[in-house]
């Protein structure tokens, strides 16, 4: 089936995909070995080009519009166009659910402009699917009242409830209940670590990739301004993509990726693989809700990762795993690993060599949807 534009696997298990079912198990979605529209039939460009990535280019005369040299769809291929347009690609943000689903409101033409709208009237007719605005539950945006209690004592000043309830709760009780779904993983000695640098002042020196002395630490996710903490990744393409590079240091040859291994195991927690194990839904829920809203790339949650980072560290790990904000977009597995403390300087990592980074050739997958009033 053809969903890959829906998103990677871990999202789309979130989408509310429009059924194209009717209740008894039937189709409602015609013959759907048949071709019955193309991608000429549509005005909106956006959807156009959509229907040609999903379509059979052949040379029989659309159903439809008449025309030949467009993209063919089934049924069935029309139900994928109107949930990799109108449900996928009508996100806010990649990390966010969509606002357009099966159930709420219906949609109306004032929120479209008129070629989307008059497509979709179209789709819709033809997959017997109808779209509506959906309300999706808190906890895919991040909120919980876990994650409200460990604000509340992060920032007492602003919160007055839910503080008062429970207050015999710590904060590290908090964290501690929150990572019950996360598991502790083991990294070999040996295993490959790499940390990029952008104009290092003396390249070729393996302290200029290690954590910055005490002094010269600046706030991040998950360190403030007096932890020290050597930011890293399991590979050379995420490196680059947390630095996050202007078109200045790609132009320029600023950039420069130390290899290291482990010297010893690592013991560290893994963020990127949230186990439910025996709790139930509600409980599970709450506390996936707080972990993967410290994931989201906002800057103004660094308050709590830092705090998240301190605890994990008194719990005696040696650092964190976790996902890179860039895997919602992309098909790579980007792990990044947070050590605590100044691995180089200490003998945990051991330098095996230095190069230098430039980036040849972009390409963006560009995939269009609805631009909508709310
Ligand atoms: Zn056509």
């Amino acid at each position: 089936m053809g969903y890959s534009s829906v998103g990677e696997s871990a999202n789309s298990e979130e989408l509310p995909l429009a059924s194209a079912q009717n209740q008894d198990g039937t189709s409602r979605v015609p013959n759907s070995s048949e071709f019955v529209a193309c991608n000429n039939c549509f005005k909106n460009l956006g959807i156009s080009i959509e229907a040609k990535k999903i379509g059979k280019q052949s040379a029989a005369k659309c159903p439809r519009c008449g025309t030949s040299d467009g993209a063919k769809l089934t049924g069935e291929q029309l139900w994928t166009l109107q949930n990799n347009f109108f449900l996928a690609g009508s996100k806010v943000s990649a990390y966010y659910p969509p606002p357009i689903g099966t159930g709420g409101a219906e949609l109306s033409s004032s929120q479209f402009e008129a070629n989307t709208w008059a497509d979709y009237l179209l789709i819709r007719d033809l997959t017997g699917v109808g779209l509506f605005w959906y309300g999706p539950p808190l906890w895919r945006l991040g909120h919980s009242l876990l994650r409200e209690k460990v604000e509340a004592r992060l920032k007492p000043d602003e919160y007055q409830w839910p503080l008062s309830v429970g207050q015999e709760t710590t904060l590290d009780d908090l964290w501690d209940e929150a990572i019950t779904v996360l598991k502790p993983m083991l990294l070999e000695e040996g295993e490959k670590i790499f940390r990029a640098r952008v104009l290092a002042k003396n390249r070729l020196n393996a302290g200029e990739y290690d954590s910055p002395p005490p002094g010269f630490i600046k706030p991040c996710r998950f360190n403030d301004s007096t932890h020290q903490v050597f930011y890293g990744a399991l590979d050379v393409e995420t490196c680059l993509v947390e630095l996050k590079l202007g078109p200045s240091e790609l132009v320029r040859n600023e950039v420069t990726v130390a290899r290291f291994a482990l010297k010893r195991p690592l013991r560290v927690l893994n963020l990127c693989d949230i186990v439910r194990g025996d709790l139930d839904q509600s409980d599970f829920v709450e506390r996936m809700a707080l972990l993967s809203g410290l994931l989201f790339p906002h800057e103004r949650d660094y308050f709590m990762t830092q705090s998240f980072s301190r605890h994990i560290e008194k719990r005696g790990f040696d650092g964190i795993m976790h996902p890179s904000a860039f895997r919602y977009i992309g098909n790579v597995e980007s792990r990044n690993l947070v050590i605590f403390g100044s691995p180089v300087k200490d003998g945990r990592l051991e330098l095996l060599d230095i190069n230098a980074v430039t980036v040849g050739s972009f390409s963006y997958d560009l995939r269009f949807g609805p631009a909508y009033e709310q």
